[in-house]
């Protein structure tokens, strides 16, 4: 399946893309908000694409084969927004977007353990050029460490209890696989509270997620800098999807002396485009203009 991008009519409107501006996607995967931004630049705005992982960017460079001649992709993260600008000498910058996360892809195609449904190994990089996997973290950080990562990214009430069983399982065999860590956390959590609305690994792979690809701590080196290479009257448009992510850029841009709002409150889905694409579930988009 391909990657359907939510909140695109929201990113328009508050973005405003207009003939020969330049933007930056902070997040290009398979370039469906970039296509989109582009043909509102048209005739020769440009578009900077980034992505973390090079599959994404692959794609991407496939699906806006047709603009190629306004499109820059690079395979970085975004908390290096100001050094990948600077050497692209990208300006002067319109606006910049960020859509947070994990693609279809990931979940249902790229065999990296993002998804508790399918059993493949415990990995979760977007770069692959990170050492950092799931698999370490799992097997040789301290329980406490394992216990603090749940409770902090995952906000899992039982992250002692799992963490108790990763460090109690992890002497008997290494913990390799999605389906091993799914069956510790199932004996982890007690019955009466297996019924939830979501699925009980939820939490765990969420937290694992964050840590594996330092997300919160990308997300926070990221909004200053945004900020510092827009133009003036420029825009700035983050699409998060858990309270975690919201939170920490709803406080920037409350806290920041350069920003004025442009969405009093975080703009959500349809309820038509819910039932179409699950993924927009739990968007929320929060959007700036630079003074
Ligand atoms: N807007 C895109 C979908 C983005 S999904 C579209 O419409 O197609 C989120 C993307 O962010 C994924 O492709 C993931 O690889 C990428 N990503 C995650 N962390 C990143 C980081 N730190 N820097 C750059 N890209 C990142």
């Amino acid at each position: 399946m391909i990657h359907a991008p939510v909140l695109v009519k929201e990113i328009l409107q508050y973005l405003n893309p207009q003939p020969n501006e330049n933007f930056i996607d902070c997040t290009v995967g398979e370039g469906g908000h970039t296509l989109e931004i582009l043909q509102k630049t048209a005739p020769f705005g440009k578009l900077l694409g980034i992505d973390a992982d090079k599959h994404q960017i692959d794609k991407a460079r496939e699906n806006t084969r047709e603009f190629s001649q306004r499109v820059i992709l690079i395979n970085d993260s975004y908390a290096h927004l100001k050094e990948i600008v600077e050497k692209a000498r990208f300006a002067p910058i319109d606006g910049i977007f960020l859509d947070l996360g994990y693609s279809s892809f990931h979940i249902e195609e790229s065999g990296r353990g993002f998804s508790f449904l399918k059993d493949e190994p415990l990995d979760m990089r977007y770069d692959a050029r990170n050492e950092l996997t799931a698999e370490i973290i799992v097997n040789r950080y301290p329980e406490q460490e394992i216990e603090k990562i749940l409770r902090q990214f995952g906000e899992e009430k039982f992250a002692k209890h799992i963490a108790r069983n990763i460090a109690k399982e992890r002497d008997q065999k290494k913990i390799t696989t999605t389906f091993q860590l799914v069956e510790i956390i199932k004996k982890s959590i007690p019955g009466r509270a297996q019924s939830g609305k979501i699925h009980i690994a939820t939490r765990t792979f969420q937290a694992l997620r964050i840590a594996v690809n330092g997300e919160l701590d990308n997300l926070k080196a990221f909004l200053p800098q945004a900020l510092a290479v827009l133009k003036n009257g420029g825009r700035l448009a983050v699409i998060s999807f858990h309270s975690l992510e919201d939170r920490i850029v709803k406080n920037f841009f409350k806290n920041n002396s350069e920003a004025q709002i442009l969405t009093d409150k975080p703009v959500t889905a349809s309820q038509e485009e819910i039932i179409s694409n699950p993924r927009a579930r739990s968007a929320k988009l929060r959007a700036v203009m630079k003074y």
